[in-house]
Parts: structure tokens; sequence; C-alpha cells
């Protein structure tokens, strides 16, 4: 979502943030306005915006909240407002699940693994650390940063390596695959705009709808044929999150 803003908010001056929901007003009035926005960027599930007055404000947007271009027509629920002197950004969260805070200076501590767009090097050493489910630990941020619930099940499925097994049960063959297919399906999926789905209300900067959902391989496709093998598609739970496999070509 930071792709698409980013032209549009970088340089531009910050006139105003406005906290439409209340629980936020505290926090944003530390924001010295108006200031110029250095930069706009993505770590992790976290974005970044970094002023020129030397703050950072750390938006996470969790499962329901999304950065948006413009005021959105529908009754959206709106909670902070950018006015910027390009234009309005927003950050409308249905379920208010979001966090906002802000920080003095561009050195921000996340609590963020590696990003999973970077270099992978590193991947197997952690793995062969872990009795996580393979699943669970792609989507632990701590341990690498910008997998979501979607994306893990699709990296699996790739891999056709069963997501419930631990992670320190690959192979130097599994776990090459895994570093070759993690960042093919970020990257089809950031091309094709993200994913959107009803359960997690994902939508590009003007409102979009993302292209990614008519390319999933196995993620919502429960009691459907597998696409690679024909087999059936089952649906298990992992802390709380749907996950989707074929029991047939992940082992
Ligand atoms: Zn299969």
């Amino acid at each position: 979502m930071v792709r698409g803003l980013g032209p549009r908010v970088e340089g531009a001056v910050l006139h105003e943030v406005q906290a439409v929901d209340r629980v936020l007003e505290a926090e944003l009035a530390r924001v010295r306005t108006p200031t110029k926005v250095h930069s706009l960027r993505r770590r992790g599930k976290f974005v970044l915006l970094h002023t020129d007055g030397g703050q950072t404000v750390v938006v996470h947007p969790r499962m329901t909240g999304r950065l948006m271009w413009g005021m959105p027509s529908d009754d959206a629920r709106v909670r902070v407002v950018w006015r910027l002197s390009t234009g309005t950004m927003v950050l409308v969260d249905q379920r208010r699940l979001a966090t906002v805070c802000v920080v003095e200076g561009s050195a921000v501590e996340l609590p963020l693994g590696p990003e999973a767009l970077d270099e992978l090097g590193w991947l197997d050493e952690k793995l062969s650390c872990s009795r996580m489910p393979v699943k669970v630990w792609l989507m632990d941020q701590r341990k690498i940063a910008g997998i979501g619930n979607i994306y893990a099940s699709e990296i699996c499925f790739r891999v056709g390596i069963d997501p419930r097994r631990p992670a320190d049960s690959l192979g130097d063959d599994e776990c090459l695959r895994l570093r070759a297919a993690i960042p093919a399906v970020l990257g089809e999926a950031i091309d094709q705009q993200g994913t959107t789905l009803s359960d997690n209300g994902y939508c590009g900067p003007g409102g979009e709808r993302g292209r990614f959902a008519a390319e999933l391989s196995v993620y919502g496709r429960q009691g459907a044929p597998c696409l690679r093998c024909g087999g059936t598609v089952l649906r298990c739970v992992q802390c709380g999150r749907s996950t989707f496999f074929c029991p047939a070509c992940q082992r």
C-alpha cells in the first residue's frame, strides 16, 4: 500500500494530522506541523512516515486498517486524516485494531526480523533453531517481517511442504526452495497490488481491489481440487488463523 502512496506523500507539506478517533488524539497531537514529509516506508507490517521535523509516525494497520489516498466515499471508518499540500491521506480501520504512535527521530526500533524481500541467506540456520510449525514461523514478524496469513499458505504450497511441520524438520532442498518461494510469492502479490478478500479488507491506496485473489493457488480453496495434483485442498487453524494446504503434494 505504500508503493502507491509514496510519490503522493513524499516531499509534500504536512499541514495537519487530525485524529478522528479520539483514542489517537493525544498521540497525534505530538506531531509538529507544518512540516515536510521526508519519506513514507513500509517496514514489515508497519508503515513509517518520517518528517523533516525529525519525527516518525508509526502506523501498524494490523488486521483491518489501511492507508488510502482521499476520503473514502463509502461509510468506512476513518480514524486519522493527514492533510498534505498534495491532498489527503487517511487511515481507515473498521474494527479499530490499527495502532499509531509518534516517535522522536528516524531510527525507530521495531520488534521485527529481517525483511522477507531482502537477502535470505540467514534463513536455514534460523529455521533449524525452531520447532514452531513452519507456517506459523513464517508469519512471526519477529523472525521474518512482511509475510501475512494468505502468503504464508501460498508459500508453503509452492515449496510443497506441510505447513504444520516443525521449522527445524526442513531439509536443505526445502530451505533452498523456501528461500526462492518467499520473494517469488510476495513479488507477484506486490505486482498484483495485494490481495483483496472479504476477510482482510486490504485495498490499494485508491481503494482499488487487488487482483492477486484470482491468482491464489491454495488459500481459500478448501474442498476444491488442488491445482497441482487434483487432490482435495484442506483447511486447518494454526494460532487462530486459517491455513490451506494439499495433503497430497505438501509433505
Ligand atoms: Zn496437491
